[in-house]
């Protein structure tokens, strides 16, 4: 059996708890990863704490150079990377592709760290008086990863935090572990000193030894919704600085005037691909009108017979399983669930399987009508290769439908009327809009994050937002008197004039 290591300085301490990681293609155990404990965790802060003042210190052209050499790494191994990612999520090797590809686009944005990291500077904010303001490294930063992006989520997070100045501990989802090791293989072999990115694994409890760390100032989070809730909660009882992003119940609303191909074919890549693991995916269709609705559902059902899905490594699948044999049977449930609240099972994906491959964890694609904001299949996410149409009657109703769920990280409209979008978009309360664009995930010089229960904590993933997360600010008011200056009475505050 393949064993998964830690990836730390030195050789790592014999776990006795440990985690199977399936290949769910083929439904079998195919590795072991060991799950650390507060002791590991120690040990890793320590030889953090070593190495990152002189990191720090190094300027950041020369950090930069790193993230340079870092980024044609992940490019001359992206087949790799892929293939593995893929046989621990499930996900297709050309979908896993693109998951390395948008981590990678936050490591180029980071190999630009010089320019972003300048800092604001005022001459004569008074007399004799300069004002500074500079970023400054927090020391240790710790990030704490879901399995549906195994390689994206662990970019967004280190390659901000190492490129400020911080040393990284990620402590990755113990489903499929071993590309967030092989990415901190690879940024040691880009010329990172060692040490400075290290990876923990394991479980609920070392999560809580990270919470509880004094020596770790901020922890970044992306998860499910309770646990996201409980790290910001509990971070922050600890004093430290806590980003937590949560689950997801995507909408897309369709506009009478839509171009329903067009919307059919971005549903189905946004609804069923990666099986629908992904918390930008679509899971829920607004039809605005019965007429709409009508439309759009005769078009869906040839589109969802069309889909192809197949073992990871089959180049000509839409999607592949699901990650575990447990989030099978619950994706499961929840159209059981569905059915008993009184959705109409259009399409049924409950009891598939791939001829040869029975063991694997498939669930065919799932449409549901007549879905109502009252059921809980509606409520809660589902996270599988499942679209439901919720039917709406008017544009109000539209808006209305994100905006009231609990979840508020992605939404779309798909129209052609200009004003009707641009209404959509500034009322929405939601944290990120697609206009006639499925998956509006913002690229790496913007931000990335959701509002509501998908997010707590006001700063965003990558962009600025992510080097502000990573640094804090420090405001240097300085003068050099020369003596012939009449300062005046030093008791009253001082103003500028
Ligand atoms: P998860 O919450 O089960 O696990 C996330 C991390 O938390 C893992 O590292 C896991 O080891 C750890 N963890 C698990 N149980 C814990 C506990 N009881 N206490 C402390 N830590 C615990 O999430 P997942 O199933 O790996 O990922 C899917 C979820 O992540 C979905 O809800 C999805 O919407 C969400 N997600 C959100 C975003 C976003 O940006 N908002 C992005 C990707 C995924």
């Amino acid at each position: 059996m393949r064993q998964i290591d830690h990836f730390l300085v030195g050789d790592s301490p014999a776990s006795t708890r440990k985690h199977q990681v399936w290949n769910p293609s083929t439904g079998e155990v195919q590795a072991e990863v060991p799950l650390g404990d507060a002791a590991l965790l120690d040990r890793a802060v320590a030889t953090a704490k070593q190495v990152q003042p002189a990191w720090a210190a190094t300027n950041p052209q020369k950090r930069a150079r790193v993230m340079f050499r870092f980024k044609e790494l992940i490019e001359t191994n992206m087949q790799s990377l892929a293939e593995l990612l893929s046989s621990e999520h499930g996900k297709t090797v050309d979908d896993a592709k693109g998951d390395v590809q948008r981590g990678l686009e936050v490591i180029e944005y980071a190999c630009g760290i010089p320019q972003v990291l300048k800092g604001e500077y005022t001459q004569g904010a008074g007399p004799g008086i300069d004002v500074l303001s500079i970023r400054q490294p927090l020391g240790i930063g710790a990030g704490i990863t879901p399995f549906n992006f195994p390689a994206m989520i662990p970019m967004w997070m280190f390659g901000m935090a190492c490129a400020a100045g911080n040393a990284f501990i990620l402590k990755p989802s113990e489903r499929d572990p071993s590309v967030p090791v092989r990415l901190a293989e690879l940024f040691l072999e880009a010329g990172a000193p060692e040490g400075l990115l290290q990876v923990v694994h394991g479980d609920k409890e070392m999560v809580d030894a990270i919470i509880e760390h004094p020596d770790i100032p901020a922890i970044s989070f992306v998860g499910s919704s309770d646990i996201a809730h409980y790290i910001y909660h509990r971070g922050a009882e600890h004093h430290k600085r806590v980003q937590a992003f949560g689950g997801a119940k995507n909408h897309g609303i369709v506009m009478p005037d839509a171009d329903l191909d067009q919307v059919v074919n971005d549903l189905a890549g946004a609804a069923f691909g990666s099986a629908g693991e992904r918390c930008m995916a679509l899971p829920v269709v607004v039809p605005v009108g019965e007429d709409t609705a009508e439309r759009l559902r005769e078009k869906l059902l040839p589109a969802i017979a069309a889909l192809r899905i197949g073992v990871s490594t089959d180049p000509d699948a839409h999607y592949g399983p699901v990650v575990t044999p447990e989030h099978k049977a619950r994706i499961e449930q929840w159209i059981t669930t569905a059915e008993e609240e009184g959705g109409e099972i259009v399409v049924d994906g409950r009891g598939y399987t791939l001829q040869g491959h029975e063991k694997g964890f498939f669930v065919g694609p799932t449409l549901i009508d007549h879905v109502t904001p009252k059921m809980t299949s509606y409520q809660e996410e589902i996270f599988g290769p499942v679209l439901q149409i919720v039917r709406a009657k008017d544009f109000e109703e539209a808006v209305r439908l994100p905006s009231e769920h609990q979840y508020g990280n992605g939404v779309a409209i798909f129209t052609r009327n200009g004003h009707a979008a641009r209404e959509f978009a500034a009322r929405v309360n939601v944290g990120m809009v697609g206009v006639n664009v499925p998956i509006p995930v913002p690229v790496s010089y913007h931000s990335f994050g959701g509002w509501k229960r998908s997010g707590f904590g006001d700063i965003d993933q990558y962009g600025t937002e992510g080097l502000a997360f990573w640094t804090k600010k420090k405001k240097i008011t300085q003068r050099w008197p020369d003596g012939s200056a009449d300062d005046g009475n030093a008791f009253i505050i001082p103003t500028m004039g």
